[in-house]
């Protein structure tokens, strides 16, 4: 990213800027552009002060680049760091070896309590087997935010779902027997309760994506999902244009490119089974159309797998939050399910000093 351009774009959004906003790096992989988050960082601190706003900055990163002398920096910013790790499918999934290297390196951002750290791991049809000990190992390194997705790019079969609802099942028979609180619980969204309402896309009304080449964007997932894309049409219909031409005519750039931001909310959706506006959850569903999109192809048109993963993650938490409510009620499909217990603490050391997936024998 050209550095005077950056400088450009915070110099015109800081006047924009909420009293307690949130500056986000994605990537990619942001930390390759290190210099220039830390540049970025500073003019906007420096800019802030003067009006009073405080900035909260988080970082997704795979964690590959992070050292002692970036982990300073962030701990001075008091950063939020949302870190790409699989867990033990992490060397099948991600690259080879990188495995090791994070379980040495989340320790270490661990020490430093200014830094919140959240761990994000996606989970295929593939790697689905290793779902519940990733969680066990994770929430053992001592991580008090776990994020997890599920990935559609490869389909889904029935044995692979019927994985996937053994392995919901394990976990949540982890975390009754290790957590007194649901409060406890590390799961990253588990406290958050959406209110009943049509939902829609923020992109662009309270939030804009810089991208690495210069445009505007309501958020960072659309120049990913048009990068390298034919559909030269639509990403029109999303791009804000570049820095330069925004700062000149947003007066009615801006609305012009709303209007179709404006589209993106549950009820225009529609699934293969029909149209969301005529389902039954749309008030507490939000399926978020770009991350659909990825997997269906097509902005709006949302695969069955996502709706019917969106269906059955709400269900695992509600189940989970009753589960702390009644502690004394058996989870018969934890009993069922069983796959023979979780590792021993010795096991899982081993997991962490030299588990290799294929090793440990759970693929399906
Ligand atoms: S719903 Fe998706 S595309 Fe819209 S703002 Fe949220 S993350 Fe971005
Ligand atoms: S559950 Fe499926 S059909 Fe219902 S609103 Fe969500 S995505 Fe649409």
């Amino acid at each position: 990213m050209d550095s005077a351009v950056l400088t450009r774009a915070v110099r015109f959004f800081q006047p924009f800027f909420a009293r307690e906003c949130f500056i986000d790096f994605y990537g990619g992989e942001p930390l390759l552009a290190f210099a220039e988050i830390r540049q970025t960082v500073e003019q906007i601190e420096g800019l802030s002060k003067k009006r009073g706003i405080k900035a909260h900055y988080s970082l997704t990163t795979n964690g590959s680049l992070l050292n002692d002398d970036i982990l300073d920096f962030l701990e001075g910013r008091e950063f939020s760091i949302l870190l790409s790790f699989d867990g033990l499918a992490q060397d099948v999934s991600r690259k080879k070896g990188s495995f090791d290297f994070l379980v040495s390196v989340i320790p270490k951002i661990l020490e430093r309590p200014r830094i919140s750290l959240e761990t994000n791991s996606v989970f295929t049809s593939e790697t689905i087997s290793y779902l519940s000990r990733s969680i066990e190992l994770i929430s053992r390194l001592g991580v008090r935010k776990i994020g997890v997705g599920f990935g559609h790019r490869r389909p889904w079969t029935s044995s692979s779902l019927l994985r996937q609802k053994k392995e919901m099942a394990l976990v949540r028979k982890y975390f009754r027997s290790h957590y007194q609180k649901i409060t406890d619980v590390p799961w990253a969204d588990l406290g958050e309760q959406l209110e009943k309402a049509i939902h829609c896309c923020a992109a662009g009304l309270n939030k804009m994506a810089l991208a690495a080449d210069g445009t505007l964007w309501g958020c960072f997932l659309f120049p990913q999902y048009f990068n390298g894309s034919k559909k030269i049409r639509e990403a029109q219909k999303y791009c804000f244009g570049d820095v330069d031409t925004f700062i000149e005519n947003h007066h009615t750039i801006y609305p012009r490119t709303m209007e179709n931001y404006a589209a993106l909310r549950m009820d225009n959706f529609s699934t293969p089974d029909g149209l969301c506006a005529m389902c039954d959850e749309i008030e507490e569903c939000w399926v978020c159309p770009l991350a659909a999109a990825l997997t269906g192809r097509k902005i709006g048109r949302i695969p069955a797998l996502v709706c019917g993963g969106a269906k059955m993650w709400r269900k695992e938490k509600r189940r989970l939050l009753e589960q702390f409510k009644k502690p004394n009620q058996p989870d018969k499909d934890a009993a069922a399910n069983s796959l023979g217990g979780f590792p021993s603490q010795r096991e899982l050391r081993r997991c962490v000093d030299n588990l290799r997936p294929p090793a440990v024998g759970i693929f399906p």
